[in-house]
């Protein structure tokens, strides 16, 4: 029982009580038996007049019901003797389950029996339908919730309030008990649906708290720490900014502002800096780093893919090479020599920023003096690496300061929620000059028009992009489907050239590729989606997504980022396979008529939750028991002022607030 509690998530009589029912069932209404109406889920409440073990095609016990208005036969296939006899003559009982129509009489089969009847005097209940398991059914379920609550209310298991009164009012949540009695059986004539239950609300409220709190204390714990402060003359930044072929914009500007008075304070930043992709992130990480290596110290940027770390390098050592800062580029991937040589210069200090993979965060790579972390694309890293990274630590005991970028726009709630420990930056402006994609969503029948629009693009100079996304969960299929698309295109687009990258290419030809199609010598480039995030080459101006209806609306719109990235109009295909649903056809329309990426991102959390847009990482870390960002974003804004309240006022209730609601591996202050 305990195994298959626990797959439920249920380890404590604690959690029974948080277990949430996905339903409730009215069974407060008695119907008499001459009136019930067949084919319907009924509950009648009789005697038991007759009751008979039968052989006739198939053993089968029988017992039949009277209630004065008509009597109805119980049929069961499966029974003991401990069942047989306790439907003895004169039983009163109440029975649930479906009335079907019988040789002329009515039957039911198997139902559920109830020998114990509320006293006539007691509120009637809703019953609860809890997710359950196999081997663990709805009335085992309901009798262990029963029975934990039962000992709450005898005393048995302490339950304390951890809300405090002043906040519960404000709030108007109901006490603990009184939710979880209304949780488990609502009175008839409320809401039946839990998800709009205030008593659940306030259960989601607390464990969002309880998140939060946790978050907190370790962005507490975090600033007690001290940091090299990085405040240096800015000669470096200014020969940066003016080898730059553009000026920043005024948001670019603000968040560099921020951002350097973050470096220059001596407890370790944890800012995230979140912005539509095609903001300009990457300049603001690079003028974080020349602070940092001006100052003396060194930095590390990490991105999820090698691809996107590879053209981080590339931007990076172009930039730096004139102001004699030396580039590392640490990757599993190079050859040991390589390998040596980037780790010497990174553990010399040689090195002023060392560019990888997680491949930085592995225990052999060592640096002189880290002073700043620089994290692209987070929704792909989790928590607990963004820490690992932390303990890299600078000399002297310092902890480096940590630069957090993500590529989509993460909607407010979400980021109150999943970013607790981070203070948050937002560019929320485009460069000047971008034309705004055009999106048009086609069928794949057209494909010939496709490969028209293509040539055209193609033959007026620009490039263009066609994606095929993830089609099965499997990287060898994916890259098949791309080398067929490839070979179609090859021949379709005779005299155009044509290449592939995907994830199973090794390291360097896939870097090669990029390349020549950053410089222009491959007109088309097949992808898989490794070319999500990041990927930068300003002349393409046509994006293709293949199976567009199979991908989340933010993810779409951060490939499609892949295009308008220069002055001239720039167009995205989103293609479909036929016959396309409704809600698919309102997602592509949705992105088709917005390109904000925060609105986008906001509909996405509506529509698909929020581990398409955190990653699977990330996921793992909220997987609430009862909240659902879905319906409870509302609440996220006033968890954070009583995370702070509580933080201040209460810190006592801080230790048995996380322990009612995280499990060890999700307490982040314990790492
Ligand atoms: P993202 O925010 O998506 O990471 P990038 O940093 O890759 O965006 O920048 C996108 C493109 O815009 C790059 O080609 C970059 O050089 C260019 N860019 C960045 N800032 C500006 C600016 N202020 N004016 C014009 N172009 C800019
Ligand atoms: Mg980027």
């Amino acid at each position: 029982m305990a195994e298959r509690l626990a797959r439920l998530g249920v380890t404590r009589v604690l959690d029974l009580l948080l277990h949430v029912p996905l339903r409730y069932q009215d069974r407060t209404q008695v119907s008499r038996i001459g009136e019930a109406r067949i084919g319907e889920d009924v509950v009648i409440e009789g005697v038991v007049e007759h009751t008979a073990v039968v052989a006739r095609r198939r053993r089968s016990l029988l017992c039949r019901v009277a209630d004065g208005t008509g009597s109805v036969t119980l049929r069961f296939f499966h029974f003991n003797s401990g069942q047989r006899d306790a439907l003895r003559r004169g039983r009163r009982l109440r029975c649930i389950g479906e009335l079907r129509a019988f040789s002329g009489g009515v039957e039911m089969i198997h139902p559920e029996l109830q020998f114990e009847l509320p006293a006539p005097d007691s509120a009637p209940r809703l019953t609860p339908v809890y997710p359950a398991t196999e081997g663990l059914h709805q009335l085992s379920l309901r009798r262990l919730v029963a029975a934990a609550l039962q000992r709450v209310t005898d005393g048995d298991l302490p339950l304390v309030e951890l809300l405090p009164e002043g906040l519960r009012q404000r709030l108007q949540l109901p006490d603990l008990l009184a939710a979880l009695q209304t949780l488990h059986g609502p009175p008839p004539g409320t809401c039946t649906d839990p998800q709009r239950l205030p008593a659940r609300r306030r259960l989601a409220f607390e464990e969002l708290l309880a998140h939060s709190l946790s978050m907190l204390t370790l962005r507490t714990l975090a600033r007690t720490e001290t940091a090299p402060s990085l405040a240096a003359g800015g000669d470096l930044t200014a020969r940066f900014l003016a080898q730059l072929p553009f000026s920043l914009t005024a948001a670019q500007q603000r968040v560099a502002a921020e951002v350097a008075a973050d470096l220059s304070a001596s407890r370790p930043m944890l800012r995230l800096v979140q912005g539509d992709v095609g903001s300009g992130k990457t300049v603001v990480a690079a003028l974080a780093a020349l602070a940092a290596v001006e100052a003396g110290y060194q930095v590390a940027l990490m991105a999820p893919t090698e691809l996107l770390a590879e053209q981080h390098y590339g931007n990076f050592h172009d930039w730096f090479a004139p102001l004699q800062i030396e580039v590392a580029w640490v990757s599993g991937k190079s050859s040991a020599g390589a390998r040596r040589a980037a780790h010497e210069a990174v553990k010399t200090g040689a090195a002023g920023l060392a560019v990888g993979t997680h491949a930085l965060f592995q225990t052999d790579v060592e640096f002189a003096r880290l002073g700043l972390v620089i994290i692209d694309e987070q929704h792909r890293f989790g928590v607990h690496q963004r820490l690992a990274l932390r303990e890299k630590g600078a000399a002297q005991g310092l902890r480096p300061h940590q630069l957090v970028m993500t590529a989509t726009p993460i909607p407010r709630t979400l980021a109150m929620t999943a970013y607790a420990d981070l203070d948050c930056s937002s560019i929320d402006e485009l460069p000047a000059g971008r034309t705004p994609v055009r999106t048009a969503v086609l069928s794949q029948e057209r494909r010939d028009e496709i490969v028209q629009r293509i040539r055209s693009a193609c033959e007026s100079g620009r490039q263009a992009y066609w994606v095929c996304p993830l089609i099965e969960e499997s990287e060898l299929l994916e890259a098949q489907a791309a080398e067929q698309t490839a070979d179609f295109l090859r021949e379709a687009l005779g005299g155009l050239s044509v290449g592939l990258v995907h994830g199973r290419l090794r390291a360097d030809d896939k870097e090669r590729v990029m390349g020549q199609f950053k410089a222009g010598a491959i007109d088309v480039l097949v992808a898989t989606t490794v070319v999500e995030v990041g990927v930068d080459v300003p002349n393409a101006s046509l994006m293709i997504i293949e199976n567009a209806e199979r991908l989340g609306l933010a993810q779409l719109h951060q490939l499609r980022g892949r295009v308008g990235r220069g002055a001239m109009a720039s167009s995205c295909l989103l293609v479909y396979k036929p016959p396309l649903t409704e809600t698919a056809r309102a997602r592509l329309q949705t992105l088709r008529d917005c390109n904000d990426g925060f609105l986008i991102a906001e509909k996405d959390l509506q529509m698909r939750g929020p581990g398409e847009l955190l990653g699977t990482r990330q996921t793992g870390q909220l997987s609430f028991r009862v909240a659902d960002l879905r319906d409870d974003a509302d609440l996220v804004v006033g968890v954070r002022e009583s995370a702070e309240l509580i933080q201040n006022q209460y810190p006592e209730l801080i230790q048995p607030l996380l322990q009612r609601w995280l499990t060890q591996r999700e307490a982040y202050g314990n790492v």
